[in-house]
């Protein structure tokens, strides 16, 4: 009999009643370390006391009024994005996939508005993941994802990751844009080269493309600069952005320049809950804790922190472990044994990790992770990659 949930997730046997900061608690009052943060959601931990303020504060005074109106909290967070991005322009949305809807809605849009509607075709990377929406599917192309769902959405053309001359084979006269993740997340934390980021963006000036950088993932601060694209030192014409901004409170965006967003009017887009006051009174709070002084630096700090003690673990451990590898608090392990041995393993430890695809586990742990909560999460690998090598020694006697 189908479960009263549709069973659309592999779950873990495991739930949480609460948190705090990166550590979650069970019914039972069992803790475990939070690595994955709700898949990099949680990008302050859990129940952090300015992000619950913001939202018990507007709680008691209003939760939704519709787009019909001004939307102050929207305004004060698009204008927040705008002062602190390349953006000219922000869309709101509640999620991720609706992020990737308006910017490719926007593509579109810009091209038949200037004139030119046969340019429709979108370029993306394979192992991409833009989302589950008919559009982020397309865009994504995994054949998990699209599976018995056709016919996808047209106007999505695949190329192998990062390969410049791919992308360059692939631009015919119906060519819109080029959209990728700087880092893919879901594809295993995979970046892209700042050569490469800077020879997107040149192609793209060259055939008159639009660039979507989907940051719905690497964005709001986790590789230790607002955005990841800062560091190859270019912008896009579009971005998305989601997870993090949100904090745990369902909210996304879509940004872009004004040239970009030039087809959008009144009536092009829109949204019954996006940019809702609850929404945007967290994600304001978000935005000025991220930019408040001192946190991306300490994110930088952190991460070499925690690279540097994975690259031990990873040494220490070569049955169990291959690999470091990601940016920021965006890393990764790739894996030796099956990455779901790992992450079960973890379980054991009470460390949460997050596989992703080519056999890696990720680590998208809070932003503001203390030290000494990074190492008893190395500790707690380490403990976990012990537990697997005495399973591999107990088999081989
Ligand atoms: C999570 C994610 C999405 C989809 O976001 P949802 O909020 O799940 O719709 C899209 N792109 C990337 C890069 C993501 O990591």
């Amino acid at each position: 009999m189908i479960s009263p949930v549709l069973p659309t997730y592999a779950r873990a046997p495991l739930s949480f009643v609460k948190g705090q900061g990166p550590w979650l608690e069970t019914a039972d009052g069992t803790r475990y370390l939070d690595m994955g943060a709700g898949i990099g959601v949680c990008a302050l931990g859990h129940a952090h006391p300015t992000l619950v303020a913001a939202l018990e504060t507007q709680g008691r005074r209003l939760w939704h009024t519709s787009n019909l109106y001004d939307v102050p909290n929207q305004q004060a967070l698009a204008e927040k994005l705008v002062e602190s991005t390349f953006a000219d322009t922000v869309f709101m949305t509640n999620s991720g996939t609706e992020a990737i809807e308006c910017a490719v809605k926007m593509v579109r849009k810009y091209f038949s508005a200037n004139g030119q509607p046969d340019k429709v075709e979108i370029i993306t990377f394979e192992g991409a993941f833009h989302g589950r929406s008919s559009a982020g599917i397309a865009a994504s192309g995994g054949a998990k994802m699209v599976d018995g769902f056709g016919p996808l959405l047209p106007g999505f053309v695949h190329v192998p990751f990062a390969d410049i001359d791919a992308v360059k084979a692939a631009i015919t006269d119906k060519t819109a844009a080029i959209m990728l993740e700087p880092i893919q997340g879901e594809g295993g934390i995979r970046s892209v080269s700042t050569q490469i980021m800077r020879a997107l963006r040149e192609i793209c000036d060259e055939h008159g493309l639009l660039l979507v950088l989907d940051e719905i993932q690497c964005g709001m601060g986790r590789t230790g600069k607002l955005f990841a694209h800062e560091w190859a030192g270019i912008t896009p014409d579009i971005m998305t952005i989601a997870k993090g901004i949100g904090g745990g409170f369902p909210l996304g965006a879509c940004v872009a320049t004004e040239r970009a967003a030039s087809g959008m009017v009144a009536g092009s887009h829109g949204s019954t809950y996006g940019g809702n006051p609850l929404a945007c009174a967290v994600g304001c709070a978000m935005m000025t804790e991220i930019l408040s002084d001192g946190f991306l630096e300490n994110v930088s700090r952190l991460s070499g922190h925690l690279r540097q003690g994975l690259e031990g673990v990873v040494a220490a451990h070569p049955d169990v472990f291959d690999s470091v590898r990601g940016e920021g608090l965006m890393l990764a392990i790739k894996c030796k044994l099956p990455n779901m041995d790992i992450v079960n393993a973890g379980y054991d430890a009470k460390v949460l990790v997050i596989p992703a695809a080519d056999n890696v586990v990720r680590l998208l742990p809070p932003l503001n992770i203390g030290s000494k909560d990074i190492d008893d999460a190395l500790w707690r690998i380490e403990e976990a990659a012990i537990a697997l090598e005495r399973q591999i020694e107990a088999v081989s006697v």
